[in-house]
């Protein structure tokens, strides 16, 4: 049962007087210890997912909570089979999650109320409750809450405009948030709070606990996580797992992500392997036979292969650019 990687996910909130002396040293540190992710510096705080093997995650996990204000970092834990990531990248950044805020909110004094597991799942069944979804659409194709609302945006920092946008929607009503690990919320919540919403929640440890959490074990969760690593794609479910991902081109379920072989488009899109190569990873047609097209160059397709494969789908690489 027990592997032999360890997957991390964690953050905190806790002020940084010098961010790129810290960055420097964490990323001595975690390098000598062979230790691969991602992890942001801010004067904020820090936000990471790193993965090694159990040793490697251990000495870190020891490290972090060694360095003044970090003594309590909770950190999230999976097991896994290999590295999660390919590289190490430890880098400084204005903000450890990008919302771009005039003015910005400290979650030290202004956050939504921390919800258990266990409340959070009684808000998903109160039908007066709005469940809010803070993650890109890409993310929550992929699997969501029961019920929960699907923003209409590419990008976290668009969230507060989508908010404003629909204010009338649920500004009356009780409103519960949730991320992947929590770190979104702390900040949004915080500000929605800010913006005039009475009562705001949000779920403490985010997904990743609550799919863990022995009370609930992920229950009305529908589909699976979308996580910023090798893995994709994780569990949470364990009562009644489901799949709601659809592939791209044909509408069956599917929880293969790709991203699109057009570089300058490079959308992430669900499909299977037969689809791809039917496709040629290209989301839409100016994609299939864009000159650049990564998987005509991974798979040295010629040309009149690339032809053929588009003509098997009705579409030919002489097709001008607005057809
Ligand atoms: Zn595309």
């Amino acid at each position: 049962m027990s592997k032999d990687y360890r997957v991390l996910l964690f953050y905190k909130y806790q002020t940084i007087e010098d961010p790129e002396a810290f960055c420097q040293e964490h990323l001595a540190f975690a390098k000598s210890i062979g230790l691969k992710g991602r992890v942001l510096v801010g004067t904020e705080g820090i936000n990471g997912t790193v993965s090694g093997t159990i040793e490697q995650t251990e000495k870190y996990k020891e490290y972090v909570h060694s360095l003044p204000g970090f003594e309590d970092l909770w950190f999230k834990e999976d097991e896994a089979d290999d590295y999660a990531h390919k590289k190490l990248f430890v880098r400084r950044r204005e903000e450890i999650v990008a919302l771009n805020l005039e003015d910005d909110i400290d979650p030290h004094t202004t956050t939504g109320q921390y919800l258990s597991p266990k409340e959070f799942r009684d808000a998903i069944l109160d039908e007066d409750t709005i469940v809010l979804d803070t993650r890109n659409d890409y993310e929550y194709d992929l699997g969501h809450f029961k019920g929960a609302i699907r923003p209409d945006i590419r990008n976290f920092r668009e969230l507060p405009q989508w908010v404003l946008d629909n204010k009338e929607k649920f500004m009356e009503k009780r409103v519960v948030v949730y991320c992947t690990g929590g770190i979104r919320c702390e900040k949004f919540s915080g500000w929605m709070l800010r913006e005039g919403f009475k009562d705001v929640g949000q779920l403490h440890g985010g997904i990743d606990t609550y799919g863990k959490d022995p009370e609930v074990h992920g229950d009305l969760w529908e589909g699976k996580m979308y996580v910023f690593d090798e893995r994709i794609a994780v569990p949470i479910n364990h009562v009644n797992p489901t799949v709601i991902g659809k592939d791209h081109f044909d509408g069956t379920p599917c929880e293969r992500y790709v991203n699109c072989g057009n570089p300058f488009c490079n959308e992430q899109i669900l499909c299977s392997e037969d689809n791809e190569h039917k496709y040629v990873r290209g989301c839409c047609a100016e994609c299939r036979r864009h000159p650049r097209n990564r998987y005509i160059v991974e798979n040295k397709l010629s040309t009149e292969e690339w032809e053929a494969r588009l003509n098997a789908i009705g579409e030919s690489l002489k097709d001008s650019a607005t057809a």
